[in-house]
């Protein structure tokens, strides 16, 4: 309660649709009193800082209700008002319909907009993890990424052999048919079949598409492991090393802040 000491806070219906709406002045955030509002309420917005109602809550507590609007009424125990000091037991009736709400209730929800002090201290309040098995599972997949480029660069050497034997094949027959005459010729050509054959053959089975696969599931898993420990945030970690991590962020995770320590 003495959250709100020193705080006004402003009543009225949304700016959209009918729903109950408060806000304190000074604080960018509204909060929602989730009723279905009558016209005869008026709007409330902050930015202007007009609303229906205003509850001025003093150093020592106490609160005064007042009709901000000559053009719209306010009852408070069903006596109209311009302005009344109230009690949280007390319920004010909003406009000609006699909306009613209870002043507990609104000072709940403006609670919610105020910031609780013993949180404040943010660095303090976040949490520490261990982030020691995300070095593990950052050099594995590091260490997979690698294995898949190795193979892949070896792939691709193998498919450049029909191209050779293709090539290859007429030139030696060129050569073997000058050497050793004509009949010679045919030999060449049969290498150059062979090529042919194995360029379908490695087009038919196109090692590369298997790489892209793997390399997707490799990421895939990444998803899934390389997770903020902290279970209220557990977002995925940039794809970056955690060395990187920890210097870039500042021993914190990115997303929730939490803090992170690299302990065996
Ligand atoms: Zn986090």
């Amino acid at each position: 309660m003495e959250r709100l000491n020193g705080k006004t806070i402003l009543v009225g219906r949304s700016q959209q649709g009918n729903v109950l709406h408060i806000n304190i002045a000074g604080i960018n955030k509204v909060g929602v009193i989730n009723r279905s509002v009558p016209g005869s309420v008026s709007r409330l917005n902050p930015a202007a800082h007009s609303a229906h109602l205003s509850l001025t809550i003093d150093a020592s507590g106490n609160i005064k209700a007042q009709n901000l609007k000559d053009s719209n009424c306010t009852y408070v125990n069903h006596l109209e008002i311009s302005s009344k000091v109230v009690m949280p037991n007390d319920v004010v009736e909003l406009g000609k319909d006699h909306f009613q709400v209870a002043v507990q209730d609104i000072l709940n929800a403006a609670k919610q907009l105020v910031p609780n002090p013993r949180s404040s201290d943010p660095e303090k309040s976040k949490p520490t993890y261990n982030v020691h098995h995300l070095f593990r599972v950052w050099n594995d997949y590091k260490e997979k990424c690698k294995d898949i480029q190795i193979r892949r660069t070896k792939a691709m050497r193998y498919q450049r052999l029909p191209m050779l034997f293709s090539m290859g094949g007429g030139a030696l027959g060129i050569a073997l048919a000058t050497c050793f005459g004509e009949s010679f010729k045919e030999f060449g050509g049969g290498i150059s079949i062979i090529g042919f054959g194995l360029a379908i053959f490695f087009w038919l089975r196109d090692p590369t598409l298997t790489f892209t696969e793997e390399k997707e599931q490799l990421d895939k898993d990444m998803e899934r492991m390389y997770l903020c420990p902290n279970p209220d945030c557990n977002k995925m970690l940039p794809l970056k090393d955690m060395d990187f991590i920890l210097r870039q962020y500042d021993h914190k995770c990115p997303y929730c802040k939490c803090n992170y320590v690299d302990k065996h």
